[in-house]
This record gives C-alpha cells, sequence and structure tokens, in this order.
C-alpha cells in the first residue's frame, strides 16, 4: 500500500468522530436573526434619533455585508423575552470591538450600557464571547433592543446574536467547549506523525512544522477559552498575548517550513531570504510588541497586523511563484492552504463588501485549520521519505565506492589499504597468546614471462586464478590481499603448533598442481616463492618489521631458485640494524611502490 494511500485512510480514521461532533447536537435556541436590522455608516449616531429610523433600517438577507465601520443591529425582543425565566443576550464573533447596547421600552425610556474593551477582556470569552442581561439593572424587559458594535471584523460572525434562557446558554457553552477540546485533541495527530517521522529521518524541518501545530495548538486554547479551565488565574490580557505569540510562532515556523521543504532553485535566493526576515521579524516584532503592551495597547496591535499580513503575504506568494516554477512540494502546500484561504477571502470579500453575494461556504474554520496541518503534515512525511531514500542511495554509493577504494578490480581481493585497514582492526582486537600467526608475502615466478610469451591477458588470467586459489586457501578469519603486481600478502593464523608451515606447503603444492590454462592459452606450471614471518604476539611489534623481515625472506627464497618457503627472522625489538633498514627499503621500492605505512605502533 504506498504512503499516500495510507495517510489518506489515517486521516479518514481521525476526521470521523470530528464529523460525526460536527453534526448540530446543540439544544434549540431561538435565534433572532431574522429580526435583526443593520443601519450602515452609522458611526456616531445618536441611539434616539436611530430608533426614530427603525423603519428605514435594512431589514434584507444581505444587511451584514452593507456594514463597514459601525454595525448596528437592532432586535424587536419584548415577545421572545417573555417565554424565557432568565433570559440574556449573546453575542458570537470572531473579532470586536467595543459594544453599545440601548435597551427600549414600551413607554418610550430607554437605558443605555456601554462595555469598553478593556470591559470586555474581563468579561468575555470565546467562542460565545458575550453574554448580556436582556433586561436592564431593575429588571425590566425591553420593546426591543439595539446592539452597536465598533469595527466589526467580519460582520457575519454577528448573525449568531440570540436570546437564550442562562441554563440552555451554559448548555451551549459546554457543547462548544467539547468540540474545542476534541479539536485540541485532533491536533495531536499531527505532532503524532511528526514524532515518528522525525525518529526516522531527523531533519529540522519536521520541528518547524511541530511548532507550526504546537503555535495553532495553544492559539485555539486560548481562543477557545480552554485556557481558563486549565489555568484559572489566567486574565483576558494574557490569554491575548499567549495567543499573539502563539500565533506568530506559526508564522515563523510556516515560513521556514516553505523556505526547507520548497525547492531551492525553484524559490529562487530572494524569496528564501525574504522568507527568514519576514517569518522571523514577525516573531521578533509581536514579542515586543506583547512585552510593551501594557504601555502600548493599540498602536502595538497594529504594527504587528501589520507584520503578520506581511508575512502571510511572503508566504503566500513565496508558495505560488514555486508551485508556478512546478515544484510539487509548493503546490501540495498550497493545496493545504487552499481551504483557509478560500474561507478568508469570502469572509474578508463579504465583509468589506467587495462580493455581496459571495457563496456561504459553511466549512468550519478550525476544520478547514486541521485539513490545512494534516496536509502539511503529509507534505513534511512525504519529504523525509525522499530524503531518506535520496540518503541510503548516497550511503549506499559511498559503500561501493568505499569498497572500490579498499579492493583491487582484476582479483577482487583487498587492496594494499584493504588490507592496512582490515590489518589495523585484527590488531587492535585483544590479542590471543596461543595463537600462531603470520604475514606471508608471495610472489609469482617469472611472471614477467608470462605476459612477454602469452600477452598481458593471460598474465591478468594468472593473476586472477591466483587470487582465486589465494583466497580459497584462506580461512575467515585470515586476511589475502594483492600488494601490487604479481605481489600477494596473507596474514594467517592458525592453533597448531607448525600450522603456518604445513598451510605453507599446502598452498606451494596447490599452486603447482593448478592448471592455468585456458581453451586458448596453454601455460606451463607456475611457481610462487614465498617468504613468511611469525608474529610475536607477546610483544607489541611494528607492522613494518614484519613487513620487511617476509620481505627478506621472500628475497631469500628468489635467490635460493625460487619455487621455495624461507621463514624470516624478526629483528630485534628495540631496533632494526642499520643495513637490514636500508636493504627491506630499497627492496620495498624495487617490488612495487611505496612502502607500508604502520597501522598500529
Ligand atoms: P621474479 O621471479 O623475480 O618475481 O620475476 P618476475 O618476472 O615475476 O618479476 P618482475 O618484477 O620482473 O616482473 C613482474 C611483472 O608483472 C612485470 C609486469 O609487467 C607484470 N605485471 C604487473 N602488474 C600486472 C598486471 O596487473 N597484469 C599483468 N598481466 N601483468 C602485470
Ligand atoms: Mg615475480
Ligand atoms: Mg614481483
Amino acid at each position: 500500500m504506498g504512503i499516500g494511500l495510507r495517510y489518506l485512510l489515517f486521516i479518514i480514521f481521525l476526521l470521523l468522530p470530528l464529523a460525526a461532533h460536527s453534526q448540530d447536537t446543540r439544544p434549540d435556541s431561538i435565534n433572532i436573526s431574522n429580526r435583526i436590522c443593520t443601519l450602515t455608516g452609522s458611526e456616531g449616531a445618536d441611539f434616539n434619533a436611530l430608533i426614530a429610523q427603525k423603519n428605514q433600517f435594512d431589514c434584507s438577507e444581505d444587511k451584514y455585508s452593507k456594514t463597514t465601520d459601525y454595525l448596528w443591529l437592532i432586535a424587536n425582543v419584548k415577545a421572545q423575552a417573555g417565554q424565557f425565566s432568565d433570559p440574556i443576550i449573546r453575542m458570537r464573533t470572531s473579532r470586536h470591538g467595543d459594544v453599545s447596547i440601548l435597551r427600549h421600552f414600551n413607554d418610550g425610556s430607554s437605558y443605555n450600557e456601554f462595555i469598553a474593551l478593556k470591559d470586555m477582556n474581563e468579561k468575555w470569552r470565546s467562542p460565545y464571547a458575550i453574554a448580556v442581561d436582556l433586561r436592564d439593572d431593575i429588571g425590566r424587559n425591553p420593546d426591543f433592543i439595539a446592539i452597536g458594535i465598533q469595527k466589526p471584523w467580519d460582520p457575519q460572525n454577528w448573525q449568531d446574536v440570540k436570546i437564550l434562557e442562562r441554563i440552555l446558554d451554559e448548555q451551549l457553552d459546554q457543547e462548544s467547549r467539547q468540540y474545542s477540546a476534541l479539536i485540541t485533541g485532533l491536533l495531536f495527530a499531527p505532532i503524532l506523525l511528526n514524532f515518528v517521522i522525525f525518529i526516522i529521518i531527523r531533519q529540522r524541518f519536521i520541528l518547524y512544522h511541530t511548532l507550526m501545530v504546537v503555535g495553532i495548538m495553544v492559539n485555539h486554547i486560548s481562543w477557545t477559552g480552554q485556557i481558563f479551565d486549565i489555568f484559572p488565574s489566567i486574565t483576558m490580557a494574557d490569554r491575548s498575548i499567549i495567543s499573539h505569540i502563539a500565533l506568530s510562532a506559526v508564522g515563523f515556523a510556516a515560513c521556514m517550513l516553505i523556505r526547507s521543504i520548497c525547492n531551492p532553485k525553484k524559490l529562487g535566493r530572494f524569496l528564501q531570504s525574504t522568507l527568514l526576515i519576514a517569518g522571523s521579524s514577525c516573531l521578533l516584532i509581536t514579542i515586543i510588541v506583547m512585552i510593551l503592551s501594557p504601555a502600548w495597547p493599540l498602536i502595538g496591535s497594529q504594527i504587528f497586523h501589520i507584520f503578520f499580513i506581511i508575512m502571510t503575504f511572503t508566504a503566500l506568494c513565496s508558495l505560488i511563484y514555486a508551485s508556478l516554477r512546478g515544484d510539487k512540494m509548493a503546490m501540495l502546500q498550497l493545496a493545504g492552504l487552499s481551504f483557509a484561504i478560500v474561507i478568508s477571502i469570502i469572509r474578508v470579500g463579504r465583509a468589506l463588501g467587495f462580493w455581496e453575494n459571495a457563496p456561504v461556504l459553511d466549512l468550519e474554520f478550525n476544520i478547514a485549520v486541521m485539513l490545512e496541518l494534516l496536509t502539511i503534515s503529509y507534505v513534511v512525511g512525504l519529504r523525509a521519505y525522499q530524503l531518506r531514500k535520496s540518503r541510503d542511495e548516497a550511503l549506499q554509493e559511498s559503500k561501493v565506492l568505499g569498497l572500490l577504494a579498499h579492493s583491487d578490480s582484476l582479483t577482487k581481493l583487498l587492496n594494499r589499504r584493504g588490507f592496512m585497514e582490515k590489518y589495523s582492526k585484527i590488531a587492535a582486537q585483544s590479542e590471543k597468546r596461543d595463537i600462531n600467526r603470520a604475514i606471508m608475502l608471495i610472489d609469482i615466478d617469472k611472471f614477467k614471462k608470462v605476459n612477454d610469451e602469452f600477452g598481458h591477458d593471460a598474465g591478468d588470467m594468472v593473476l586472477v586464478q591466483m587470487g582465486t586459489l589465494l583466497k580459497n586457501s584462506c580461512r575467515e578469519n585470515d586476511i589475502c590481499a594483492r600488494l601490487g603486481g604479481e605481489e600477494f600478502i596473507l596474514l594467517i593464523s592458525s592453533y597448531k603448533e607448525n600450522g603456518v608451515d604445513s598451510f605453507a606447503q599446502r598452498l606451494r603444492a596447490t599452486i603447482n598442481n593448478h592448471d592455468f590454462s585456458d581453451d586458448e592459452i596453454t601455460l606451463d606450471k607456475i611457481t610462487v616463492s614465498i617468504g613468511i614471518v611469525m608474529m610475536d604476539l607477546a610483544q607489541e611489534r611494528d607492522f613494518k618489521a614484519y613487513y620487511h623481515a617476509a620481505d627478506k625472506a621472500l628475497y631469500s627464497a628468489k635467490h635460493l631458485g625460487r619455487d621455495a618457503i624461507v621463514f624470516g627472522e624478526l629483528s630485534k625489538p628495540d631496533a632494526l640494524s642499520a643495513s637490514d633498514h636500508k636493504q627491506s627499503k630499497e627492496d620495498g621500492i624495487k617490488k612495487g611502490g611505496d612502502e607500508f605505512t604502520p597501522a598500529t605502533s
């Protein structure tokens, strides 16, 4: 099953309870919105003059879209109010300014109440932001009521003005809390996914997405009022600060995520730096504004909003730009955002009157955000999967390259470097004193003749077969390598007293008896000369010393007429004699290349 399908099933599984819960199970309430009329452009209007104009108020369907700075809602409430024991007006909004409430009575008298933003901060709780008594302070029921809201951001939200019995309101509040808590719970899903992805591949962008989800969760908890249940001592001002900082952290994380997930070539240098600047300045300015907020309440929040808009604009432009240049990661992120973008555009467009007949997309913002987070979490997973794949491939490649660097391409045996590496590992392991270990140098006799008589290819064939013969003679813990040319080196271990000697005899016989000919070329018998030196495991000796001794032995074997085995003597542990050293070195150079560098000392 593909990663995409698995992810889809996971999302469906997660969204099921949400879908079930979003069925409206709230108790009936009496919605008076169809009796609410609005008056446009009535800022600063005199209440009594307004009420005198009551009949001219706009009561058409799209009345909310016509408001600008000041929204007046007027409702006949007397008939409804009589049905309730303790009626209140409950209003729900996403954003709000100061509120004026004017209760008007049959006898023509009125009772006016002004609720300033700072009072609201003490009283209000989202999502049911305000609950005010319908009656005046001596308990009279008004004939009708006028509610004025300064600078409503989204008048559409004010259609939720309802008259309710207090008991019902509390129930509603309870329901809405459960719903909010469910959303909070579901927000753990992307965090959980990220955690798993982070274990598999430790990439910073997964942390950015986690910060994003955590920020949204903190904002959700504080904005929906759950924070008051968790921390009863929190004030509205604290809530506001937490919410704003959480949102700016979301902005920062989103910018950094786009920066690190999109293809840098498609995004371009300019947008990469712009994202970094926009994201971090949004976070920084918000923190500064929040620190200064007691002294600088309103201007500060305007500055914050400006930076938030710049950040959002930069993030969106970057995604659109990279998408247009064919970056799939950017396209997927845009797709995730699209739900929230569509809802925002419709709401703002309708509020500003640009698009009066905008379709009402009745998708809750919370769900849009959930969909966005899960989509982006999928993008994060996909990117992590891609990176993991390419990392594995690179690892594989480097392994192959490493193998090439340590092996001989013709015989497939280890080369000089491979031998030294394996030797140093074996030497580093704790030595077994009862083992006989030996270094064995093997040189093919008169190999030049093979090349000269039968050609280089025939020579190669002999080398390959020799390599196979040597390898097959060795045990698992022995080392067999080609030093270069027609010279090989073995590290042999044996538990028997004269095990090394008999091994060398057997090997010489095997080579002597082997027929190196093939279908085309008939070769004479091939012989080898072998120089051996036993290792002194009781003493720590330099590899160079063993090598020189074995080399000297091989030299003697050649002098003895070839096809011979000679055991060399290890020179005294304290120092090699000057003449020994000189001779070995010369031989080393003659026999094909540089000297061994000691791996252990
Ligand atoms: P000796 O008995 O003294 O060792 O004589 P020799 O001919 O074996 O030694 P010499 O060092 O004079 O020659 C080694 C030859 O090995 C020379 C070189 O052309 C050949 N040789 C080295 N590497 C390769 C190889 O990879 N393939 C083939 N075909 N020949 C090689
Ligand atoms: Mg030779
Ligand atoms: Mg040689």
